[in-house]
């Protein structure tokens, strides 16, 4: 092996850092990655996850398809099982056009780059969910973020006032929102729908711990897609996303989805995790009473505000939240601290709901920061009441 001399490499490293500078995209350049945490043996309360593994009845008919996969041979391309799966699963006919993505990541980047001709905007309301402005970034579109109410209600007002100067090719609406998790008010949503001279795409990744979905409604609009996941239900690893709408729209938006964009693994384990669709119902339901019960001992924490969701996670505003993401992770508990992300998220803890034993460990180390148990709390709070 031949070493090279110290100047011949600084002259390399040189000339390669100018041409990464000459060449990939100044607002590229200026991204940071996606942060993910990789924390083992940790309680992970930060990426909104569902806790709770297969159900039991799944694993055996799971473990069969998945020996059966012939891996050698590329995907089937319209993932045709798993559509059908899907279809049924929802009770959606030949009317309702359905795409697949790579998680509704995926989706969300094939949506925005479809509608990305130059100068065409994408706009949001914030905070909302990060990646309809990365990939708006990353698509060559201008991104326009209107600000939500202090109590993250939409700004029904700025919304259409925004629509009607920036003319958006496309707008999104996390319906619940992230990182709020509140479900916007329906009549806004129709207000935009009807003022939006483009898509506007509904994000409906949290439908499973909602009270009101657009799905149903979707044909009635000229200009609206539903976009949803099977991420935050259980199935997170999978890489599972799903488009809704006419299928007008939807043939145009398949024509720039990569053709084996979903692998024979998730097209092989949907339709049998589907098949046990009330298993998953019910851990959703576990979820919901527990973010309940979670909401409520926050709530009566000293100097705690935690905010309406319909979500798996509560969003929580908190006297330091910098100093209880650190008693949280001396704990060995992750949480997602949003504060300095928005003006509107300054002092927020945002915390994905786990399991009861999950939540008890969580409750516990916030109770010890005031010298007392959360849970205790709670238990007084509910004698009175
Ligand atoms: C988690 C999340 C997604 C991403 O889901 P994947 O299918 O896992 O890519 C999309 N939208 C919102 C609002 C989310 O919170």
């Amino acid at each position: 092996m031949t070493t090279q001399p110290a100047g011949r490499v600084d002259s390399q490293d040189d000339a390669r850092t100018a041409c990464i500078a000459a060449t990939i995209r100044a607002d590229v350049r200026a991204l940071t990655r996606y942060p993910v945490a990789h924390v083992e043996g940790w309680i992970k309360l930060d990426a909104m996850e569902n806790p709770y593994p297969v159900p039991d009845a799944a694993r055996q008919p799971l473990a069969v398809a998945l020996a059966a996969v012939p891996i050698n041979r590329y995907p089937d391309g319209d993932a045709h099982g798993c559509r059908l799966a899907l279809r049924e699963g929802l009770g959606l006919d030949e009317r309702f056009g359905i795409m697949l993505g790579n998680g509704s990541d995926e989706l969300i980047q094939i949506v925005t780059a479809a509608v990305a001709a130059p100068g065409a905007v994408v706009l949001a309301p914030e905070p909302s969910f990060v990646m309809y402005r990365r990939n708006a970034i990353a698509a060559h579109a201008r991104y326009v973020g209107v600000p939500l109410q202090a109590d993250f209600r939409l700004d029904a007002d700025a919304m259409l006032r925004a629509i009607e100067r920036e003319r958006p090719a496309l707008v999104w609406l996390a319906y619940p929102n992230n990182p709020t998790g509140n479900l916007f008010d329906a009549a806004d949503v129709e207000r935009i729908v009807g003022a939006a001279p483009g898509l506007v795409a509904i994000d409906e990744a949290y439908y499973a711990f909602a009270d009101a979905s657009f799905l149903p409604r979707v044909l009635e609009f000229p200009n609206v897609i539903v976009v949803r996941t099977v991420s935050k239900i259980g199935m997170a690893g999978l890489r599972l996303g799903y488009a809704i709408g006419h299928p007008n729209w939807i043939d145009e938006l398949e024509k720039i989805r990569p053709p084996y964009n979903v692998n024979s693994f998730t097209q092989a384990a949907v339709p049998v995790l589907l098949g046990h669709g009330d298993a998953f119902a019910q851990q959703a339901l576990a979820i919901c009473r527990e973010r309940q019960r979670v909401d409520r001992a926050l709530a009566a924490l000293p100097g705690v505000r935690t905010f309406a969701t319909q979500t798996n996670f509560v969003l929580a505003r908190v006297p330091d939240a910098a100093a209880w993401f650190a008693t949280l992770r001396d704990a060995r508990i992750l949480v997602k601290n949003l504060d300095g992300w928005h003006p509107l998220l300054a002092g927020c803890l945002r915390i994905t709901v786990g399991t009861p034993a999950e939540n008890d460990a969580l409750l516990g180390a916030l109770g010890r920061v005031y010298g007392a148990n959360a849970r205790d709390g709670v238990a007084k709070q509910e004698q009175r009441a």
